[in-house]
């Protein structure tokens, strides 16, 4: 028996299209609807028992279905779906499965605590946001009926990490699913289904995009689990265009070069920063001395490409760090092939209130590095100009 084609063969041929005219992957077909030989076949494809092509703010275009299927066995899932950002794959993953209440675990991107704290509760909806791991914070909200438990691991900003197969084997013994946000990680880092997770979320925004030129969201699991969420995206209408499902399924191509060289630089530069008389602190899960190293061990096979630096002098100190760095670009986001910086004060928590900020230990000190795929030794050398200054 053939065995199955290894990741990275998968990231290049998985989800492919045959096409006539010879291209060697799927091409894009921006076309929004799709011509069908009889109203029974038009009917065999709405109803699901035939795949097929239909409308394209269904999913139903073959350059989205494509890149889908390649995500799904990226991920090692049934089925994957595409939004239009990150943030639509949450609302559409938490108004389809969170109805009898959320558990969010730890730290996770600002606009997600943003939603589950502020929004969905103005719809009836209950989030409980837990700030760690706390097992029995997590059995009593479990044991009070919510059925999902989210979590992000790496965390933003703290780079915080949580035990997915621990989680997952107590959500699972309430009947509850877990769902993990693998944004930060990516599949060539850590596979949050293997660890027992019931679904993962990303923000293709960042790594699986890859290049800062796409806005868009993933979530892949069991296709009974998606199956409600295609319904919700349906309905909100978040498919993305077909432009933007081609232009990932690009950057999947090259995701494990990439993402190694993301986790290789992001390496260099912590273990430069950490003997730093300017820094007080480096977080990178690939330090040695990061309380969640052995975990990171255990769980994940590279140990990505952001870190975050706390600087001596606080506020002013992180300012003034950031001001003067010049090959280092001052944005959001992260994943791309050029390096960033952020203050999560500033951005990404901006809209966390600076009470909750403190009580998730972010302080105002902290400059998260999205690092980029330039020469680790220029970017070194543009860190410590910006801290010497
Ligand atoms: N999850 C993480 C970890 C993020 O960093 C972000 C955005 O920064 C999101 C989700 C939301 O993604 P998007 O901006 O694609 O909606």
């Amino acid at each position: 028996m053939p065995r199955d084609p290894l990741f990275s063969t998968r990231c290049i041929h998985a989800g492919e299209r045959p096409d006539p005219q010879g291209s060697p992957f799927t091409p894009l077909y921006r076309t929004t609807t799709f011509r069908h030989d009889s109203a029974q076949g038009l009917l065999d494809v709405i109803e699901g028992r035939v795949p097929g092509n239909l409308y394209t703010r269904y999913g139903l275009n073959p350059t989205i279905q494509s890149v889908e299927d390649k995500l799904a066995s990226l991920e090692g899932g049934e089925r994957a779906l595409l939004f239009t950002s990150g943030m639509a794959a949450a609302s559409s993953l938490f108004f389809a499965h969170g109805r009898d209440g959320i558990v969010c675990i730890g730290d996770a991107y600002g606009g997600t605590l943003d939603l589950l704290g502020e929004r969905l509760p103005q719809l009836g909806l209950r989030a409980d946001c837990l700030l760690g791991h706390e097992p029995d914070r997590l059995d009593a909200c479990l044991r009070a009926g919510s059925r999902l438990v989210f979590l992000e691991t790496p965390a933003n900003p703290t780079l915080h990490l949580l035990d997915i197969r621990a989680i997952a084997e107590q959500a699972h013994a309430y009947g509850a699913l877990l769902a993990v946000d693998n944004t930060f990680a990516t599949p060539v880092n850590q596979r949050p289904l293997e660890l027992g997770a019931d679904l993962v979320l990303h923000s293709a925004t960042k790594y699986l995009g890859g290049h800062s030129d796409l806005t868009a969201g993933v979530l892949v699991g069991a296709a009974a689990l998606l199956e409600a969420t295609n319904d919700w995206r349906k309905c909100l209408g978040q498919v993305p265009a077909p432009d933007t499902a081609a232009l990932l399924a690009r950057s999947l191509r090259t995701l494990p070069l990439r993402v190694r060289q993301h986790n290789e630089n992001a390496q260099a530069i912590a273990e430069a920063m950490r003997r730093h008389p300017r820094v007080r602190r480096v977080l990178y899960p690939g330090l040695a001395e990061f309380p969640g190293h052995a975990l990171a061990k255990r769980q994940m096979s590279g140990f990505g490409g952001i870190l975050t630096l706390e600087i001596d002098g606080g506020w002013a100190a992180a300012v003034a760090t950031l001001d003067r760095l010049r090959l280092i670009a001052n944005a959001p986001s992260l994943g791309g092939a050029e390096s960033l910086a952020t203050l999560p004060a500033l951005t990404t928590h901006h809209d966390t209130s600076a009470e909750e900020r403190t009580r998730r230990g972010i302080t105002d000190g902290m400059l998260r590095l999205s690092v980029g795929l330039e020469d680790a030794a220029d970017l070194i050398a543009d860190l410590e100009q910006a801290l010497a200054g």
